[in-house]
């Protein structure tokens, strides 16, 4: 494998935004050559949307997606769209099923994805080296090398799309982020993101197994009483003996994750009744309280809330379940709309990265250029996907961004690894 010719777009991580370069290297005329460390290319694709692979979605604004620097995801994602994406897999043969703006293939098999990324790849005649250990990857004059266990390689431009440090078991190890280091670059350190939030309170374990609608509030305090609103969410919520689980509760730990490591306090606030303001909901479970006032306090409860969520909310409050609803001294009545609407959980940790879905923190992206996705620091050098400090939020963001930056790589690279050809052929 020693000796490649200049020219080469070397890139490190075969998963979807090394895909996407390759493919977009090889269709703006370079020679790419993908290097993976596992036996097969793309595994945490197959992983996605619950094995159905959410790929992109309509809605598209910035908030969607969070970064160390947030103006930084924007050129990527609008020189390659939703629309572009969904063009562009189309053309591959992956016909897109729609479900509220979000993405699926019409196969609803994440496998579908991978397999058309796989099958351009053969007919663009783009290399690629599976089960293949990087030892060391150096700059040198009008290029880089790349030492592996199956000899040295040389290239014009090199791309890191080695992933994060979420899901291990899929490949993507963290070992990227050393390889950018030992190049110079400086790395956010990387938190679980998309992942459960793991709480203080003990009655978690009787309402382990519940979903229920809700709305999350995430604060962080700084231990002496002060707490700052960090993020809301809304939608099903699922109650687990360690904690919170469920997408809004994903969408808002990253900012659980981040106060953690600062060493703050982080507390959630969930009302189960999301549809309403916290004083309507008062006046509504007031009226309720009339309607039912001949039935106990479970009975009360029924019907509106989960049961056992209802009998932990009803312990929380100092209610016995039999006790007459009319009877309910002012305090405790006043203690239950509060667990209702405003029910509390300290937390303690999140998940660890075996569960997360992805990383918040990455590749400092004020070291690498939004327009090309180039390092600022090594020319020639170039960054895809979840390796950056860019994570999006649950419904198909995460992949439109490996696909958005994995092209703009891609195409950058090549220009760059064939203008450094030029200049040495130029010298001879
Ligand atoms: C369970 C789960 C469900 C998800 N669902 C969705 C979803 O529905 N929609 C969505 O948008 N996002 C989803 N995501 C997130 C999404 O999968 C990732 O953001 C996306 O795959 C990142 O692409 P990437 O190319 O940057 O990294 P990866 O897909 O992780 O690819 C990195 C590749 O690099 C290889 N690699 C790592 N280190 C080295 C090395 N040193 N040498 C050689 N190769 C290396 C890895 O083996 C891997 O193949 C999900 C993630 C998980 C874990």
């Amino acid at each position: 494998m020693s000796g490649e010719k200049n020219g080469q777009v070397l890139i490190v991580g075969a998963g979807a935004s090394g895909m996407m370069a390759a493919v977009w290297a090889a269709r703006s005329g370079a020679r790419p050559l993908l290097l993976e460390h596992m036996d097969r290319p793309g595994k945490k694709i197959l992983s996605t949307g619950n094995g159905r692979c959410n790929f992109t979605n309509r809605v598209q604004t910035p908030d969607c997606y969070r970064c160390g620097q947030p103006d930084f995801p924007a050129a990527a994602l609008q020189a390659f769209s939703a629309e572009e994406t969904l063009a562009f897999f189309e053309e591959l043969g992956i016909w897109p099923k729609e479900r509220n703006g979000y993405y699926y293939p019409n196969s609803d098999q994440a496998a579908s994805v991978r397999e058309a990324l796989l099958l351009e790849l053969n007919r663009l005649q783009v290399r690629m080296e599976t089960g293949c250990q990087i030892r060391r990857l150096a700059g040198r004059e009008g290029g880089f090398l790349a030492e592996t266990d199956r000899g040295t390689l040389e290239a014009g431009a090199l791309i890191l799309a080695a992933g994060s440090c979420a899901a291990p078991a899929t490949g993507s190890d963290g070992s990227g982020y050393q390889l950018a280091s030992s190049l110079g670059h400086r790395i956010e350190t990387p938190l679980p993101a998309l992942v459960q939030l793991r709480c203080r309170e003990k009655d978690f374990r009787q309402m382990a197994g519940v979903r229920a609608e809700g709305r999350i509030q995430l604060y962080s305090g700084d231990g002496r009483g002060n707490w700052t609103w960090e993020a809301q969410d809304q939608g099903e919520l699922q109650l687990t003996e360690y904690g919170l689980s469920g997408i809004p509760v994903f969408q808002v730990s990253r900012y659980a994750s981040a106060a953690l490591h600062k060493g703050r306090q982080v507390k959630a606030s969930v009302s189960f009744l999301p549809g309403f303001e916290e004083w309507e909901a008062a006046k509504f479970l007031n009226r309720r309280r009339k309607q039912l006032a001949d039935r106990g306090a479970g009975g009360f409860l029924n019907g509106l809330l989960n049961q056992k969520l209802g009998l932990a909310l009803l312990y929380r409050a100092g209610i016995r379940p039999e006790e007459p609803v009319s009877r309910i001294p002012k305090e405790a009545w006043e203690a239950l709309v509060r667990q209702i609407t405003s029910f509390e959980a300290h937390v303690t940790g999140t998940n660890s990265f075996d569960q997360a879905q992805v990383c918040c923190g990455g590749v400092d992206v004020r070291q690498v250029c939004p327009e090309t996705m180039e390092s600022r620091l090594v020319p020639g050098l170039f960054f895809a996907g979840e390796i950056l400090d860019v994570d999006g939020i649950c419904g198909g963001y995460n992949l439109q961004w490996a696909w958005s930056s994995g092209r703009l790589a891609g195409i950058c690279a090549t220009k760059a690894a064939l203008e450094r050809k030029t200049g040495k052929e130029q010298k001879r």
